[in-house]
This record gives structure tokens, C-alpha cells and sequence, in this order.
């Protein structure tokens, strides 16, 4: 290639901007304040001719993209679900994109693959699963249930529509609750089952899914020649931690042989701290479960877990093995790209390794449990405020409050004022969500750096800026 680049020159000053980014990104605003538009102005229309210096794409990258940025490794990001990138994960981040080894096969990289073993097994054993489960790294939980519904659809057509399509058989139907997460529906849609056949269940007073609502619904799609192929639960969902009751969903569906997915990817971290594990319990019964180390636990993205009860009723579903990916001079241990859609797969088990090790289990629980209480606090504090309420109560570190102050008939509109006012202050970031049919305001802890101090300002801001409108 032309232009050599001095790369240990080049790799030292991207880990001085890297040090001096994170100790300075809580001076910045958590949102990125840019108008669309705003970033792609400053992109050359089209790429150059002749390399240009590393020095000059540098520079750009400084004065161009950061601030386009929103921080999500910001110690007041109180939005979404958390992206944590742990400091000593992003290093390891840095030594696998050196090796960029594409690890498919244990032949491609057996250390990728015997770590990846180990980690899933580390974090099994965080979690509290029993060894019954084995497991991967997927990219996303997106990809991880979208492997357990091809998984539920061909369990239930006996291994035969990867071959014979879907057109000869009976359509399959699928269970989930009303308040599961937009992955469930796109997973139905890639795999071929269309919407149509994702039965939402209603949810009870304390927002589970209504497991009589859910056998009668089974009961009447066999009686109508569909084939139920399957249930997603969900462990603290997305909106407001909407969490099914695990024990009895899993009965159900082992009563009516149906094949059981849990989507835990938010939650499932917190179940490192053995007192929370109440959230899934009977949770051992379930075939499948998602969790995201790249939420909350501090691996960057992207580092889904997905653990599985039956390795090789995942593998039936997802291993084509054409000559040129065969390996026959070494019998191998595990070839990770037979369990998930992709082949080609980055190096994820270095983060997680790196992880655990330089913060330890400990550490990592009280990172937990010191955002379960301090999003705790806030609620708290917010409840004994006049014009303001709880509107959920929180589930680990998620809860949903609104302010009330005016006219009732226009209190939608008010929180939606106040959350793109609270955001264009910078100082704090939350986002808004529906709770059946009122427009709520999320407030979610989970940033790996965050302070006590930290849900302080929090506090003044939205009381602040409520006081403005
Ligand atoms: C974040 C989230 C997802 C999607 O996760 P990705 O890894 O971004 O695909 C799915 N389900 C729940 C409950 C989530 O919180």
C-alpha cells in the first residue's frame, strides 16, 4: 500500500485523545447539539484521489466529529438503556481490532473461541444460570432472538423449512406480551412468519404477561390449524421494565411444548447481584435467554450473550457447511459462526475477559447496585415534589415520571416541552416514552462512571427547567 503510516506514532496520539476524551466528556453536552444536516456539510462529497496525511484526517476527525457526538460514556446519560464502554474493555477493544482476526471457526482463531467459551461460561456463572446453558456472543439481542425464533420455527417444522421454505406448512405462531421490544416483531418478520402471526398478549396489573390470556390463545390457534411454535418473555422490556412472570410462562409453554425465549437484554446484567434475581425467577426452564453485556455491564459494543438449553438444536437451525469453510485436518472444539447468521465474526470474548478482571464481580455489582438506589433516590425525591409523579415505580434502575403542572388537557404536550428543553440544556439527557396512552419521561441510571453527585444535578435540572415552562 502507499503511504506507510508511522503507526505506533499514530496509535499513541489516538490513545491520548482517547484518555483525555473520557476524562473530560462530562464537560461536554450529553446530546449532541447539531441540526441534520450540520456534520454531512463538512464531508468532502466524495473520496480523495491521492492519500492524504494522517495528520490532516486527524484533525478533521477532532474539529468534525465529536462534537456530532452524543456521549453515551457521559456520567449523566439518562436516556435509552445505557452503551457503557468500560476503560479496560475499550483497551481490549483496541488489541482485537490489531489482531482484526475474523473468528468463524475455532481453525481461524482457537483462542477467539476457547475465550468466547470461557467468558459465556464466566458470565453464566455471574448470572447465576445453572450449567445447563451454553452460550455465544451475538452482535446484538436483535440477532440473538432473531436466532431463537428461526431456532422455535424449525424445532417446530422438524428441521425442514431452511430446505423446503415456509409455504407448504400451516402458518406458526409466536406469544409475546404487548410491552416486548420491536426486535420480537422484526425477528418474525426476517424469519419469514410475517407479523400477523406475533399473538401480543395483554398484560396484567403489574405488567405481566396474563398467562391465561396466553392458553387460551394457544388453545384456539391449534383449534384454528395454526402451529405455535413459541414464547418470548420479557425481563424488564424497554419502555418502562415491563417484566414477565418467567416460572409461570415456562410451565406453559413446556405443558404445551413450546420452545421458550427470554429477552433480558437490559436487565439481564443486573442479575450479577444475586438479590435481583427475583426479576427472572424460573428462569432455569427457560431454552433461550438474551442479555447484553454492551448495555450495562461495560463491554463496548456490540456483545449480546445469548445462552441456550440445546447447543445443537441452535446449531440444526444455523450450521451450512460448504467444502471451503469444512476443517479436516483438526477436529475442532466449537465453530461459533454455526450458531449465530453471520459468518464472519469479530473477536468479542477479549472485552468481557478484560472486564471482569480488572473490576472483578464485585466491583461490577456495586456499579449495579449503586444505580439501582441512586435512580432510587431520585424517584424518591421527585415523588415529594409538588407538580411532579411517578407515574411506573422503578424496576432495578428504570422508572417513568411525568410533571403535572397546568392544564391536565395538555400534559402530553408539557413533558414533551420539557424533555427537548432538558436535552438542548445539555447538562442531563432522558427521552420520552408512551405509557398506555399518557407521554411519560424515562429516567434510567446505568452510565459505568456516574456519581451520586451526578443524580444531584439531575434533579436541579428537571426541577429547574419544569419551573421555566
Ligand atoms: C435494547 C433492547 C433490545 C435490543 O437490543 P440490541 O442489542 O440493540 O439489538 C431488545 N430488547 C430489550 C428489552 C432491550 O432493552
Amino acid at each position: 500500500m502507499a503511504n506507510k503510516i508511522d503507526f505506533n506514532a499514530w496509535a499513541h496520539t489516538a490513545a491520548e485523545w482517547s484518555a483525555h476524551y473520557l476524562e473530560s466528556v462530562a464537560e461536554r453536552p450529553v446530546r449532541a447539539q447539531t441540526k441534520p444536516g450540520d456534520i454531512s456539510a463538512q464531508i468532502q462529497p466524495a473520496p480523495p484521489m491521492e492519500a492524504e496525511s494522517m495528520q490532516a484526517v486527524f484533525d478533521d476527525f477532532k474539529n468534525i466529529i465529536p462534537d456530532g457526538m452524543t456521549h453515551w460514556q457521559h456520567p449523566r446519560f439518562f436516556a435509552y438503556f445505557p452503551s457503557n464502554a468500560a476503560p479496560a474493555a475499550i483497551i481490549a477493544e483496541q488489541l482485537a481490532a490489531a489482531m482484526s482476526a475474523q473468528c468463524m471457526l475455532w481453525q481461524t482463531s482457537p483462542a477467539a473461541t476457547e475465550l468466547e467459551i470461557s467468558m459465556v461460561d464466566w458470565l453464566r456463572q455471574a448470572v447465576g444460570l445453572p450449567k445447563a446453558f451454553s452460550g455465544v456472543f451475538q452482535d446484538t439481542a436483535s440477532s440473538a432472538t432473531l436466532c431463537a425464533v428461526l431456532n422455535m420455527r424449525e424445532r417446530t417444522l422438524n428441521w425442514r423449512g431452511n430446505e423446503e421454505g415456509l409455504s407448504g406448512h400451516p402458518p406458526m405462531r409466536i406469544y409475546a406480551s404487548k410491552r416486548t421490544h420491536s426486535s420480537i416483531d422484526k425477528a418474525l418478520w426476517v424469519a419469514g412468519l410475517g407479523q400477523q402471526n406475533l399473538v401480543k398478549i395483554d398484560t396484567d396489573e403489574r405488567y405481566a404477561l396474563n398467562i391465561d390470556e396466553l392458553q387460551q390463545a394457544i388453545e384456539t390457534d391449534r383449534a384454528n390449524g395454526f402451529l405455535p411454535a413459541g414464547i418470548i418473555a420479557c425481563v424488564g422490556g424497554t419502555s418502562m421494565g415491563a417484566s414477565d412472570n418467567i416460572r409461570a410462562v415456562c410451565q406453559l409453554a413446556q405443558k404445551e411444548n413450546l420452545f421458550t425465549h427470554v429477552d433480558a437484554a437490559w436487565a439481564g446484567s443486573a442479575m450479577i447481584c444475586p438479590e435481583y434475581r427475583d426479576l427472572w425467577d424460573g428462569i432455569d426452564a427457560a431454552d433461550s435467554i438474551v442479555l447484553n453485556p454492551h448495555k450495562w455491564l461495560g463491554a463496548p459494543m456490540e456483545c449480546s450473550a445469548h445462552f441456550v438449553k440445546d447447543a445443537n438444536s441452535l446449531k440444526r437451525t444455523l450450521s451450512i457447511q460448504p467444502e471451503y469453510l469444512r476443517t479436516h485436518d483438526q477436529s475442532s472444539i466449537e465453530n461459533f459462526s454455526e450458531w449465530s447468521i453471520q459468518l464472519g465474526r469479530r473477536f468479542r470474548a477479549l472485552k468481557v475477559w478484560f472486564l471482569f478482571r480488572a473490576y472483578g464481580l464485585n466491583g461490577l455489582q456495586e456499579m449495579i447496585r449503586n444505580h439501582v438506589r441512586w435512580s432510587q433516590t431520585l424517584a424518591e425525591q421527585l415523588r415529594a415534589t409538588p407538580q411532579f409523579e411517578i407515574v411506573t415505580e422503578p424496576v432495578l434502575s428504570l422508572f417513568t415520571f411525568r410533571c403535572t403542572k397546568g392544564d391536565p388537557a395538555n400534559i402530553d404536550n408539557l413533558n414533551q416541552q420539557l424533555v427537548n428543553k432538558i436535552n438542548d440544556d445539555g447538562r442531563i439527557y432522558l427521552t420520552q416514552t408512551d405509557h398506555d396512552g399518557k407521554k411519560v419521561i424515562r429516567f434510567m441510571t446505568g452510565q459505568f462512571d456516574m456519581q451520586q453527585s451526578d443524580i444531584d444535578i439531575a434533579y436541579e435540572t428537571i426541577v429547574e427547567i419544569a419551573s421555566q415552562l
